[in-house]
């Protein structure tokens, strides 16, 4: 069976054993005689699934007690939106850190609905680095702060989570939740669209501080309440019942390899591979700053940007799929998320070896 190194910024790959495990339950899940697609949202084997699924990223995560986690949907980019329609309701200002495109499509939505402030920005670069934010910066009266914790497109990710003190800390992990323990009692809320790290597209993971639930205006519309999902399990309307399947299949995994802090070392031999080999050469380049540089996503040019079609192609000849660096930044950009095995990178790294002594 033909499989490749998927290297796209996500849709990405997803575990192995995962996917054979979806394969041997599809057509019967648990002698039901159904597939988990077909089975009612209110049924006793879903309900085992999406709390099963719940418990087992709360042990992966650590996620204190007085954190909900909902199965919602509308990706990432809803949360945009749904982020000030609940929390921006006190003050009706927020600060922002704008490290990319991503935060930028944040800060452009929250602006839809109050008082903005970008705090920290390192557009001025390009977004090849993560600026400096400490609490001097943030207004005590914002409703909250927004960070991006790891920018999918530029490749950087914060090293160190900041402290906002009393201000709720809200972040986009889409590119990164699950990679690295992450100490959730520093935010207030995080959200992250599933398919990085997670699973399939079309579910959205959020996890909220019981004390930001409920604070909505009353034009909010139901579903994009976190209180309506909160108190439903995440059951108010059809859930996306496969996503949350997958999602905890992928939990399982997660577990079988021993956690996040094994997950972390891992990536990190990954990512220091590809990075050591960039560094050691006078042909491929990185355009990230060291001390901002994302374990996720990796994006390297060479000098002579012609090159970079020919690249993409041959790699792909090999196996080694969709390298294309992001249209704003250009070169190559590899993601190499948690499914993404050693020997993937491994492979990439040979492969651009081989490109550099034919094209140098
Ligand atoms: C992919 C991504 C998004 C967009 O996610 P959707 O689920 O497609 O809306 C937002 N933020 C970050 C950091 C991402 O990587």
């Amino acid at each position: 069976m033909k499989r490749v190194y998927n290297f796209s910024a996500g849709p990405s790959m997803l575990p192995f054993d995962v996917l054979e495990k979806a394969q041997t339950e599809l057509l019967n899940y648990n002698d039901s005689g159904m597939s988990v697609m077909e089975l009612s949202h209110r049924s006793g084997l879903f309900t085992d699934i999406i709390t099963g699924a719940e418990q087992r990223l709360r042990e992966l995560m650590g996620i204190p007690d007085n954190y909900k986690v909902l199965f919602i949907q509308g990706g990432a980019s809803q949360q945009f939106a749904m982020v000030p329609m609940n929390l921006l309701t006190k003050s009706g200002k927020a600060d922002y850190v704008n490290t990319g495109s991503w935060s930028k499509k944040a800060i452009k939505e929250a602006q839809k609905y109050g008082d903005i402030r970008v705090i920290a920005s390192s557009e001025d670069e390009n977004f090849t680095y993560i600026p400096e934010v400490d609490a001097s910066m943030i207004d005590p009266e914002a409703d909250y702060v927004h960070i991006t914790t790891n920018n999918t497109i530029e490749g950087t990710a914060f090293r160190d989570i900041p402290d906002t003190g009393n201000v709720p800390l809200i972040a986009d992990v889409s590119s990164n939740i699950l990679s690295e323990p992450l100490d959730i009692s520093k935010f207030g809320m995080i959200y992250a669209g599933a398919q990085k790290n997670i699973g399939p597209a079309g579910l959205t993971v959020v996890i909220v501080r019981d004390d930001l639930i409920g604070h909505a205006p009353e034009n909010c519309p139901t579903m994009l309440d976190y209180k309506t999902h909160s108190e439903s399990g995440s059951l108010y309307n059809t859930p996306p019942t496969f996503g949350i399947y997958m999602a905890k299949l992928v939990f399982d995994w997660l577990h079988e390899l021993g956690g996040l802090k094994e997950m972390q070392k891992i990536n990190e031999q990954k990512a220091a591979l590809l990075y050591d080999f960039i560094e050691a050469s006078d042909f491929y380049a990185s355009p990230v700053k060291e001390d901002s540089r994302s374990i996720m996503n990796i994006p390297f040019v060479i000098p002579d940007y012609e090159l970079d079609a020919k690249f993409v192609e041959e790699a792909q000849a090999q196996g080694l799929e969709t390298l294309k660096g992001h249209r704003s930044v250009g070169g190559m950009r590899a993601s190499i998320y948690n499914a993404m095995p050693v020997a993937g990178v491994e492979a990439l790294v040979d492969f651009m070896k081989e490109f550099e002594q034919a094209n140098k």
